[in-house]
């Protein structure tokens, strides 16, 4: 398994990009700026079978429409609370963004996640916790070492949990049990955002 960061243009919120050795086989978590996702993969020769979203949030899901469009094979992962974030310019908080255009997810390859509901791709497993706080959406991912986190714990960065589906105690019972998670499985925090 190896994981490539891009840090993307807006915000410098981070894109994960998980490629199985084996198979070829790769997957995203989070989905900003398009072109060096495409290029990597291009490059690479990999097959992207998914993405992973850590919340709806705007920063983290700008890439996706062209991305459905280039791959319409893979499927995107959120939760329950995501669709509504994917399909509301409001709630993903594009309509807030200067210079930038509402964000409206336009495709139907949405899979619902939720706590304990296993993710296997290759026989890799992904873990979901759902860890609301920083927006209602929030899903954190155990895969391997790592634990990709997203917006919901982000080390040494100041809490956000001042948005329209976001929640301060949520959010600190979240981190709390992230850090726990972490330490009791020896993982690595990749965070949604690279500063
Ligand atoms: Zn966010």
């Amino acid at each position: 398994m190896n994981i490539y960061c891009i840090k993307n243009s807006i915000f410098n919120s981070a894109t994960y990009l998980i490629s199985l050795n084996l198979s070829n086989n790769a997957f995203l978590i989070d989905c900003g700026d398009m072109q060096p996702i495409s290029d990597f993969i291009e490059q690479n020769h990999l097959k992207l079978k998914g993405i992973f979203l850590t919340h709806s949030h705007f920063d983290h899901i700008y890439g996706l429409n062209d991305l459905a469009q280039n791959y319409p094979n893979c499927k995107v992962y959120t939760s329950y609370y995501g669709i509504d974030g994917l399909r509301d310019p409001k709630l993903n908080l594009s309509r807030y963004h200067d210079d930038v255009e509402d964000f409206i997810y336009q495709y139907d390859n949405i899979e619902v996640l939720s706590e304990k509901q296993d993710v296997t791709i290759d026989n890799n497993i992904i873990k979901i916790l759902e860890t609301p706080g920083h927006d209602l959406s929030c899903l954190t991912f155990h895969i391997g070492k790592h634990l990709f986190t997203g917006d919901s714990y982000i080390p040494n960065a100041r809490p956000q949990y001042h948005f329209p589906k976001g929640n301060k105690k949520q959010y600190y019972q979240s981190e709390e049990r992230i850090k726990k998670y972490a330490i009791e499985h020896e993982l690595t925090i990749m965070p949604g955002h690279i500063y």
